[in-house]
């Protein structure tokens, strides 16, 4: 008996850490994990900026391809390179609230989740003059109260289904290769034009692959759609 509720409260333990750092379960939330399989669609999306060096440089190469991508934007690095930040809505991208300080989601009780949505929904709207639809956890890492905030500001939360650690800068010819190797149909495209940790952090590799990964992926036969597509 005592053996079989220790394994039911481990089991409720595992599925609770699952959809904790899965940023794609459903546990805690209906999530955008990626859009239709059939067909050429692909979505690129740009974690953890503004950055002063890369978003402009990424801005130029989406701009000079005509792509349309989404950018999931920390509110203190919205407020330390507002004009970048515009710079991005002004081109016509979507963005995204990606929490104020890139804080892990998972281990914060609802005020401190409600305040770090909310600041970040705020500075998008004084200094961008946006009302932003959409989310993403830093990391995808959940929990049961993240998604009342995100029902009250009347977001969708947006996962990825391709990842291929920019972050860790392994060269943009890694990156590019990465990418090509992963390209579905639907497919959710992570990248990073920010670091959510240090709003000086490098990310000209992801700057410098970019072009590679819109042509490796046109002559695969995809097209880059906007994320607003996906949205209900
Ligand atoms: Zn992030």
């Amino acid at each position: 008996m005592i053996g079989s509720l220790v394994s039911v409260a481990t089991a409720g333990a595992a599925l609770a850490a699952w959809g904790a750092y899965n940023p794609r379960s459903r546990l805690f939330g209906p999530v955008i994990r990626r859009g239709r399989p059939g067909g050429h669609a692909l979505y690129l999306t740009f974690d953890d900026g503004p950055n002063q060096a890369a978003t402009p440089a990424i801005l130029d190469s989406l701009a000079k391809e005509q792509v349309t991508a989404a950018f999931f934007t920390v509110g203190r690095h919205v407020n330390l390179y507002p004009e970048v930040a515009r710079a991005v809505a002004r081109a016509g991208h979507d963005i995204g609230n990606h929490t104020y300080s890139h804080v892990k989601l998972h281990r914060c009780g609802p005020a401190r989740i409600n305040r770090e949505l909310d600041a970040c929904h705020r500075v998008l709207g004084d200094q961008v003059g946006i009302t932003p639809r959409f989310f993403r956890a830093p990391h995808g890492y959940r929990n049961p109260f993240v998604q009342g905030a995100v029902g009250r500001l009347g977001y969708q939360t947006v996962a990825w289904n391709i990842g291929v650690w920019d972050s860790d800068r392994p060269g943009a010819e890694v990156i590019r290769e990465r990418v090509r190797r992963s390209l579905a149909p639907g497919a959710i495209i992570l990248l990073h034009d920010g670091d959510g940790y240090d709003h000086r952090g490098d990310r000209s590799q992801t700057a410098a692959a970019l072009p590679g990964i819109i042509r490796d992926a046109r002559e695969a036969g995809f097209d880059f759609r906007p994320l607003s597509d996906l949205c209900a």
